[in-house]
């Protein structure tokens, strides 16, 4: 096959938001594309109305944008297979559908949902189990066990109906998967799936099945738990006479502490697991994604794509080009993977450090919100130099440098408790003459100052610069305060002690 031929799609249900499993399967889809020069295309499995939330297509839409991963055709892009949408193919279905009835491929069946739930209780009660196969098919309540004229008065009769798929038994089902490999199915186990249920509307495997043939995909690369239905879409294609496409499912993505898979359900976390904010459509809550927490989208794609994929070296940045030269599926691993919030942070961090403009005007946006004293450029800059080791985000960048800017208002509560007396005060008072009389006030030159002195003082001078017992090497921020702020702060320290005692 010629690679210019590849066509991949990413065929989401619009029942809510994505989660990290979903985005990586866009993913994944786009950089298989990519590298071969083949087209995108974003599809949108609507056929399941009840399950239907109205604000996800926009959702996964404006995802696909922020991830910078759009589609080349289908939904929102248009395309030659127009529409896109599969509640709008519903014609296109009973087309096909009916070709299988009258191959004989598919039969009616009118078994009620009670019909079956007495049939499954009998079997139950008996110690055996039910499914609806060529087993039993022939003692329900389906066209293949009527006449030609009794299914004819049965569908005159308005009565209802889905329309089932026949298995054949006894055939071994030789499947391939790119990254499983070969998979050996026996019929005799799979059941007669419904094609077409009583409203209508074709369900999932029909619909996937067609469209994926109408659209001509070439590769289908989804989550590994559509696995268990790669024999009947396999089964349904031969049916159908058709090739079928070259499949490969992905790896689950799983909770670090073995909790199980990542899916919509587990929003709670206590790490974020859309890409971007959702917001609950019945209670308007806003839940954050990793965009609204600071994630930069080309660190969270990074992410995503070594989360069950390696590029076959020691080698952990690259950018979206660079992922889709090195991207091929049979270096995707065939086991779930563990997320790994920290590793998400650390990526973030690599893409931190090449943002450093960005950083800067966060900075001079928070200076300006609390009408602080405009600072020169430099200052901000030795800052951000100081800082940026101490963050993984660029909103963090102000709760590691307040200190830079703002006297403490207040000091950390316990420390604080611990220290009013008179022995700190006289500590305080010493460090104080010591900072007055120092000629240089350069970080090295204050070190050797109070280490010469030998007085154990650094936890009382960081409460008394920073408030709190954070901050960066506590010389260095004395010599960015300078000779009179830092003992400014050092008498506001004294004084508010000896209000206390
Ligand atoms: N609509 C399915 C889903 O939401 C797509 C499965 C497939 O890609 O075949 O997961």
């Amino acid at each position: 096959m010629s690679q210019n031929f590849v066509r991949v799609r990413f065929a989401p249900s619009p029942t809510g938001p994505l989660h990290l499993g979903g985005i990586r399967t866009a993913l994944y889809n786009y950089l298989f594309a990519k590298k071969h020069g083949g087209t995108f295309i974003l599809r949108m499995e609507d056929t399941d109305r009840k399950r239907w939330v109205s604000n996800s297509e926009l959702y996964i839409l404006e995802t696909l944008k922020w991830c910078n991963i759009e589609p080349d055709e289908g939904v929102g892009y248009g395309g030659p297979y127009s529409p896109y949408y599969q509640s709008k193919r519903i014609n296109i279905y009973r087309i096909y559908i009916n070709k299988l009835l009258e191959k004989g491929d598919a039969y009616y069946a009118f078994d009620t949902d009670k019909d079956l739930d007495r049939k499954r209780k009998e079997y139950h009660d008996s110690g055996g189990s039910f499914s609806y196969n060529y087993k039993i098919r022939m003692k329900l309540n389906n066209s293949l066990t009527m006449t030609k004229k009794q299914l004819h008065d049965k569908l005159r009769s308005g009565s209802s109906y889905v329309i089932r798929f026949k298995i054949q038994p006894g055939e071994k089902l030789n499947m391939y998967d790119i990254i499983r490999g070969n998979i050996i199915v026996d019929t005799d186990h799979l059941d007669d799936k419904i094609l077409l249920k009583s409203d209508g509307v074709a369900t999932y495997h029909l619909a996937n099945t067609i469209d994926d043939h109408i659209m001509k995909i070439t590769h289908v690369l989804r989550g590994e738990e559509w696995l268990p239905s790669m024999s009947l879409h396999i089964l349904l294609y031969k049916s159908f006479g058709w090739t079928p496409p070259n499949f490969a499912h992905l790896p689950l993505i799983l909770r670090h502490n073995g909790k199980g898979k990542i899916s919509k359900r587990n929003a709670n976390l206590d790490f974020p697991i859309f890409p971007i904010q959702w917001k609950v459509p019945d209670t308007k809550i806003i839940i954050p994604g990793y965009r609204e927490l600071g994630y930069f989208p080309e660190a969270f794609v990074n992410m995503l794509a070594l989360l069950g994929w390696n590029p076959g070296i020691k080698r952990e940045i690259f950018s979206l080009q660079e992922l889709i030269n090195f991207f091929s599926l049979e270096k995707i691993n065939k086991s779930g993977v563990f997320f790994d919030v920290k590793k998400a942070n650390w990526f973030n961090k690599k893409y931190l450090n090449k943002k450093k403009e960005e950083i800067f005007a966060f900075l001079c946006e928070e200076i300006k919100k609390r009408s602080i004293d405009k600072k020169d450029k430099d200052y901000l800059w030795k800052i951000i130099h100081l800082t940026i080791d101490r963050i993984h985000f660029i909103h963090e960048i102000w709760e590691h440098s307040f200190y830079f800017f703002i006297s403490p208002s207040s000091y950390e509560d316990h420390f604080f408790h611990e220290i009013c007396n008179k022995n700190a005060i006289s500590k305080l008072d010493n460090a104080k003459i010591l900072l007055y009389y120092a000629d240089k006030f350069t970080s090295v030159n204050l070190k050797l100052l109070f280490t010469t002195n030998k007085q154990k003082i650094m936890q009382l001078l960081r409460l008394a610069l920073v408030g709190i017992l954070r901050g960066i090497d506590i010389f260095i921020i004395l010599e960015m305060l300078g000779k009179e702020e830092s003992i400014r702060r050092i008498e506001k320290l004294i004084n508010q002690i000896k209000e206390k005692i």
